[in-house]
């Protein structure tokens, strides 16, 4: 399970969230058998949507993250629910690129520094919330900070990390989500920025056993920080073959059909969890019959 952190300052003015999100990603990795690369972009893209997921405090709500790029991972989907609990997948798995000019994993090489970042935020309403913005840096963090900025008007600062073994499992993965409140002081801000200029990495915070709730004391530092709550979040799917099931009738009669009659039976492999639903052509047919009565 993953850690998660909420803290704020004994002023109320600034909010620190932070995670060890190391299992995440280490799950998203056996998954989606990623490359390094795309290990360290989907990972930041998972702990980013945990991080965001957690402040909606309503499991029935969710939000998710796409990320289009015009790098050679292609889209990136991160989904989470209210409680911090994610989900995710990318188009191409594999994608083999040179280390960047810090000898670093080049994430934005893969996810590429044009495109899309949009958050789509379901909190039970008639309509979603729906906020797009530009690619900043293809970085993942950074362009989470700016979502904040433009979008939801929010002084953030985000920082996201994944570290990757040798044999490609994850070593750490982790991030924290710092926000300004409405009514924070200018001292604050200045406060916040020097405390955060003095942290080395996420990960080399988590590889030296630093905590989630550590990282939420040294983000707050001086700033009398109370921890409000310590959650476990875990990469958990909400696929059933229900859902499947109503995937499969919406897809229409004349597709159902011609399935139906071409194939003993069909596969349907979930995108974020792999998990495989069989369909015999007799399951198909009573679709069949419920999509009719659909009309
Ligand atoms: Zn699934």
């Amino acid at each position: 399970m993953a850690t998660l952190v909420r803290s704020i300052s004994q002023n109320g003015g600034v909010i620190c969230t932070a995670i060890d999100s190391t299992d995440i990603a280490a799950k998203a990795e056996q998954i989606h058998k990623t490359s390094a690369t795309v290990t360290a972009a989907l990972g930041r893209l998972l702990t980013a949507a945990s991080l965001m997921g957690v402040m909606l405090k309503n499991e029935e709500h969710s939000i998710t993250l796409r990320l289009q790029g015009d790098g050679p991972a292609g889209l990136l989907i991160a989904v989470t629910d209210g409680l911090g609990n994610v989900r995710g997948d990318v188009e191409n798995p594999v994608v083999e690129i040179p280390l960047n000019g810090l000898g670093k994993l080049d994430v934005a090489g893969a996810v590429g520094r044009n495109g899309s970042l949009s958050v789509v935020k379901d909190l039970g309403l008639k309509d979603p919330y729906i906020g797009q913005v530009p690619i900043v840096s293809g970085e993942i963090a950074e362009d989470i900070t700016h979502y904040y900025a433009v979008s939801e008007q929010t002084p953030t600062v985000c920082a996201l990390g994944v570290l990757v073994n040798p044999d490609l499992t994850v070593k750490a993965a982790g991030g924290f989500l710092a926000q300004l409140l409405p009514g924070a002081a200018e001292e604050d801000i200045d406060r916040l920025e020097q405390n955060i200029g003095k942290l080395s990495s996420v990960t080399k915070l988590l590889t030296d056993g630093v905590s989630a709730e550590d990282i939420c004391r040294m983000v707050l530092e001086g700033f009398e920080p109370q921890i409000l709550e310590t959650v476990k979040t875990e990469y958990r799917c909400s696929c059933s073959r229900q859902r499947v099931e109503r995937a499969l009738i919406s897809i229409g009669k004349e597709d159902l059909r011609q399935m139906m009659e071409e194939e003993e039976s069909v596969e349907v492999n979930c995108h974020f969890c792999g998990k495989q639903y069989r369909f015999s052509r007799e399951d198909l047919r009573i679709l069949l019959e419920k999509a009719e009565k659909k009309g």
